[in-house]
This record gives C-alpha cells, sequence and structure tokens, in this order.
C-alpha cells in the first residue's frame, strides 16, 4: 500500500507541476502537517467549523473495506467549501451539524473504486470522472446534538435503490431527513443526485479532475 501512495504522488507532482515543499522534523520526531495547500484549493477545518468528520475512505469502515485515503483531511475548491460552511450554518440553525463521509477524491483512487464497483450509477466511469475528482462534490448527512445519525432510510455507500432519494417505502422520518439535508444543501447552491441521497454536487461545473494528494502526518518514530 506504502508503494502505491508513493506511486500516486509522483504521479501527482508529475502532472500537475506541484512543488516538493520542506518537511521539517519536529524534536519529537513527528513530521508536522504542512498547511501549505495547492492554489485552488481550500480545507474544511471540522473543528472551528463545528463539522464532523467521518471521512470514510481514510478508514477501512467502507463499502471496499479498504483504505484508501492516507488520512482524513476534506479538500475542496474554494467557492465549495464556502458553500459548504453555508450549508453547515443552516444546519445549526436546526441544531444539527453536517457529518462529512467524503470531499475532494484524487482520480486514481476514483479509478480504483470504480474497478471494485463497476457500476456508472454509483461510481463515476474512469474518463468522464466524477466531481470528486475536481473538489466540487460532497458526501455527508446530518447528526443531532446528542451525536446520533438521523436516519435517513439507508446507510451512506449503500449502493442500492433504498438510496435512491425518491425511493417508495422510506419511512416518513427518512424520507423527512432526507428533504431536510437536500433543502440545506439546495439553499447552500449545491445540486442533489437522486441515486444517492448523500451526495452534493457544487453548482459550479468546470473545475479540471486533479491528482493532488494532501499530507498527512506521520506516527513518531521510536
Ligand atoms: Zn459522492
Amino acid at each position: 500500500m506504502k508503494f502505491f501512495y508513493g506511486f500516486l504522488l509522483l504521479i501527482a507532482f508529475g502532472l500537475s507541476g506541484f512543488s516538493l515543499h520542506t518537511v521539517n522534523q519536529s524534536p519529537n520526531g513527528l513530521r508536522p502537517v504542512s498547511d501549505s495547500l495547492p492554489k485552488g484549493w481550500t480545507e474544511i477545518k471540522f473543528d472551528s467549523l463545528d463539522m464532523v468528520n467521518r471521512m470514510v475512505y481514510a478508514d477501512t469502515a467502507n463499502f471496499m473495506h479498504q483504505k484508501l485515503y492516507p488520512c482524513a483531511r476534506c479538500m475542496l475548491r474554494p467557492e465549495v467549501a464556502d458553500a459548504l460552511i453555508q450549508a453547515g450554518k443552516l444546519a445549526k440553525k436546526q441544531d444539527l451539524k453536517l457529518v462529512i463521509f467524503d470531499c475532494y477524491r484524487p482520480y486514481a483512487l476514483q479509478l480504483k473504486m470504480y474497478e471494485i464497483v463497476s457500476n456508472p450509477k454509483y461510481v463515476a466511469k474512469p474518463g468522464i470522472g466524477s466531481n470528486h475528482n475536481r473538489g466540487a462534490a460532497v458526501d455527508l448527512s446530518l447528526i443531532d446534538k446528542e451525536g446520533n445519525l438521523l436516519d435517513m432510510g439507508s446507510n451512506f455507500d449503500d449502493f442500492s435503490e433504498v438510496s435512491h432519494y425518491a425511493h417508495k417505502g422510506l419511512k416518513q422520518n427518512a424520507a423527512k431527513n432526507r428533504k431536510l439535508l437536500r433543502d440545506i444543501m439546495q439553499q447552500s447552491g449545491f445540486t442533489p443526485y437522486e441515486n444517492e441521497w448523500w451526495h452534493f454536487d457544487y453548482k459550479k461545473k468546470d473545475y479540471d479532475i486533479s491528482v493532488y494528494i494532501w499530507d498527512c502526518e506521520e506516527p513518531a518514530q521510536h
């Protein structure tokens, strides 16, 4: 896996011309995460924005049971990040918080996902790419003050018809919660996706597909 990420990084730096920045070694052996993002990217700072970080592909608890991301950071195009922050404010007015499952997804990782799912209804085809690959899509849900996810009638990344927004046979509460999330996101400048209640595209769509992969803090070496 390490080799895989190394390879992706090589592609990332090779194709995009990003320069490697110097990362200082701190006295305790931890490698600090660099805050210098490439131009045109913003990071969602979960704590200060009061959003919940559940970036599922930075862990194995996802439909592939594989950790795809080097660590759980949410990168978006600046306008998209602003729109998401606006959505967070609307959720807060209802005593809710946004729970973020996925943001920008490097294109090479999109290809890997397609290999596993191979259904264009749920994972964008190679070549076309997803708005996630452009930093212009977000997967998310809502959580209440007690930290309970709102019932949306299916789990995130349940690639079946029950995840279609207008699926018939949803409990009234789940349908209501889906609409609540959709209203918040539409009011903030996002477009919903009928096949996945959790997926929203930002309205502006002329961003390029990107291969940029973010830095991560490495565990202390003893
Ligand atoms: Zn999505």
